[in-house]
């Protein structure tokens, strides 16, 4: 008799529901969970692939130090100790770890409790620092925290719905599918793409808008303009709920016709016919994901386009608001426990003390850090300079993904210890450790994430642990164990840290309403066993549900308003002699990353097979290119060659790589090695975007 377990996609922050089946065979079959709320039964291409990609084929399976198999205790022993002794002999900001999005949230809640409460240090943070930290910073900047103001229904709801830097149709393809169909149903629904490349998202749109990247500023500061002499401005919501509004006015600048045209590349009757359709549009939607985030103005990106929400009172409202998409399935999860190394957990400020003495007292933490820790890039730049002495790695593979990619593996390289803890044996991160740890795959491992409209689903295990892999959770309890920490660290269950972490996020009532999830600190491993996704917050003694906020103001800085935010145009590089085409990366519809699991399955694989590049053919032809040739492309900081996409899809100068491919399936294919590591200044985020490149014919096809 098969059994049914139902779990969610541990692919992008969409969080579909999924029902996994396993038979008397062992065999298992994945469909959608008509119930969820999120995808209410769809999958999107990678999602029913699922099953296809759980074989043991490239496991780790047991615990090695330097590529001998050792036990649990011996490996625990050694992280611990080498841990303790380099603290003691350094201090505690002389060891890291760099997590995931992958992680579930009570594996980000164990990370960050151990480093910032008990070792006493902020440096941990995420590769979410890759894909949302700008949208963070915009929230916090604008609302005074961290919240997404509506939910996926939003975009079924309005009537415009603008995706900016987001080709969702790839990269969230189910809430794609739900705008899509609803666009289909309500003919009055307009969509607007805002991206370089006319992508398949693009296929749905009534307007695209082919942007110079890193133009988006000038756009809705341009926009921000035209509401103010428009009658669009919500005067009352503005002045009974923000400040700022005159002061980020001035901000914008004069933005005459010409001058938005030369900023944005778009025609002017491109713009006016978008500004028009703001203005005139109620229920609108702005989305927008990585092609804003991941630039050197990516949060001024995000609070230009909050701003001409907040402008005309267009938030918190049925089918109104903006919205940040997350890029992986528990990249929010993270922002909840404190993953980033610029917060605490329950979404308190580590740079408050009264944040932080109320996180010191609840769990009897005397040594919690008292300051930020090191943002991504600033991490591995701190690893390769020799700040950081110890590092440990969970889930992810910044060997591929990290800007300057070869320096991040320099630094690995040169690291006194690197402790990773992976599912797989082999990938471009594993081959630096010191140590590898097994770690539970997706079917395996149980627990929480939350996808971008707030919504907490539980993960649930289906297949039993294979060889000696263990929870993440799990390790880093052992480890808080050995270090001394004991009492802290003595869970016994996922269900145990969700209860610690519910209890945190509503203690003491600190005025964080909107993150309490305290109704569920009493929960027992039964009623986690059956916990139904749900939207936070729900409080103590609440089964309230909140779907959206702000439509009546309550912002959380201490008066209560929003704040326009006077957003400012940045280049992330700049165009040369040397260097004259515009490189973007971003995913394919089919893989997922850096293609660990994705890679797997023959079927994803047969989507698109190796990496390319995307090419006008004007370009193409500037340089002798024909289709399928291999390119040579280089910057400042590495060179990758990959194949000819020759396509009138690009704009002219403009080059999209994905990012998915390494060495590993491809000879010199990790296209972050020429993302310069510079960031956003308020986010710490690096500017994947926008990267100045050479491009030459490199051979024949
Ligand atoms: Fe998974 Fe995202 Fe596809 Fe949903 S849309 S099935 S969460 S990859």
């Amino acid at each position: 008799m098969a059994t049914e377990v139902k779990t969610t996609c541990p692919y992008c922050g969409v969080g579909c529901g999924v029902i996994a089946t396993v038979g008397d065979d062992g065999g298992v079959g994945v469909k959608g969970d008509p119930d969820h709320p999120a995808n209410f039964g769809r999958l999107c291409s990678k999602g029913s692939a699922l099953a296809e990609t759980l074989d043991l084929d490239g496991r780790l399976l047991y615990p090695e130090i330097d590529g001998e198999r050792v036990d649990w205790d011996e490996a625990l022993d050694r992280v611990a100790e080498r841990f303790s002794r380099t603290i003691a002999e350094h201090g505690p900001d002389s060891v890291a770890f760099y997590v995931s999005g992958q992680l579930l949230t009570e594996d980000y809640y164990v990370a960050n409790k151990l480093m910032k409460g008990f070792i006493g240090s902020g440096n941990i943070d995420t590769n979410s620092r890759l894909c949302m930290s700008s949208s963070v910073a915009g929230h916090r900047r604008a609302f005074g925290a961290d919240t997404v103001p509506g939910c996926y229904e939003d975009l079924e709801l309005a009537d415009l719905v603008i995706l900016t830097g987001s080709n969702l149709a790839w990269c969230h393809p189910v809430l794609y599918q739900r705008l899509a169909a609803a666009k289909a149903a309500r003919p009055q629904m307009r969509v607007v793409v805002i991206d370089p490349r006319r992508t398949m998202t693009a296929d749905i749109a009534d307007l695209h808008l082919a942007i110079r990247p890193d133009g988006d500023v000038a756009l809705f500061n341009g926009l921000f303009k035209h509401l103010a002499a428009s009658a669009a401005v919500d005067h009352d919501y503005v002045s009974a709920h923000t400040s700022g509004f005159a002061e980020a006015l001035s901000a914008a600048g004069t933005l005459d016709e010409a001058t938005l045209a030369e900023a944005t590349g778009l025609a002017i009757s491109e713009v006016a016919a978008f500004f028009r359709l703001f203005e005139t549009t109620e229920r609108v939607v702005t989305c927008y994901s990585q092609g804003v985030n991941q630039s050197v103005a990516g949060t001024d990106k995000v609070n230009a386009i909050i701003n001409c929400h907040l402008a005309t009172g267009r938030i918190g409202r049925p089918g109104m608001g903006p919205f940040s998409l997350t890029g992986q399935p528990n990249a929010m999860g993270g922002r909840e426990v404190g993953g980033l190394a610029n917060m605490l957990a329950a979404h308190l400020d580590i740079e408050k003390a009264a944040h932080r003495d109320q996180v010191r007292r609840f769990w009897g933490a005397p040594a919690l850090a008292s300051k930020p820790g090191l943002k991504a890039v600033d991490m591995f730049r701190a690893v390769a300079d020799g700040r950081i002495k110890a590092i440990w790695i969970m889930a992810t593979n910044p060997v591929v993904s990290m800007p300057d990619a070869d320096a991040v593996e320099a630094a690995l390289k040169a690291c006194p210890f690197v402790v990773v803890s992976d599912v797989l044996k082999e990938t471009d991160t594993t081959r630096h450790a010191h140590m590898l740890l097994p770690s539970l795959g997706w079917g395996e491992k149980d627990g929480t994430v939350t996808n971008s409209e707030r919504r907490i689903s539980r993960q649930r295990g289906f297949l039993p642990p294979p060889g000696e892999a263990r929870a993440d959770w799990w390790q880093l309890a052992e480890v808080g164990h050995r270090m001394g920490f004991s009492g802290a660290f003595a869970y016994t269950s996922s269900s145990e840290i969700f209860a610690e972490h519910a209890g945190l996020s509503g203690f003491e009532n600190f005025g964080r309403r909107d993150f309490d999830i305290g109704a569920h600190a009493e929960i027992d491993r039964p009623r986690y066993d059956e916990l139904q996704p749900f939207q936070w917050p729900q409080p103590r003694g609440t089964e309230s549900v909140t779907t959206r906020f702000f439509a009546d103001g309550g912002f959380y800085h201490p008066d209560g308003r929003a704040r326009f935010v006077a957003a400012a145009s940045g280049v992330a590089d700049r165009l040369s002699a040397a260097f004259p085409f515009t490189l973007n990366t971003g995913r394919v519809r089919d893989h997922w990353h850096t293609m660990t699991r994705t890679g797997k399955s023959p079927r994803l694989s047969a989507h698109i097979g190796e990496p390319f590049v995307e090419i006008h053919p004007r370009d193409a032809m500037e340089l002798g290119l024909s289709p399928a040739d291999l390119v040579a492309l280089e910057s400042p900081y590495g060179t990758a060659i990959v194949r000819a996409l020759i396509t009138e899809r690009q704009a002219r100068g403009n080059l999209f790589v994905p990012m998915h491919w390494s060495d590993q399936f491809a000879a010199k294919a990790r296209i972050d090695a020429l993302v310069p590591p510079i960031t956003d200044p308020v986010s710490g985020q690096p500017a994947s975007k926008n990267v100045a490149v050479s491009a030459r014919r490199f051979a024949a096809s």
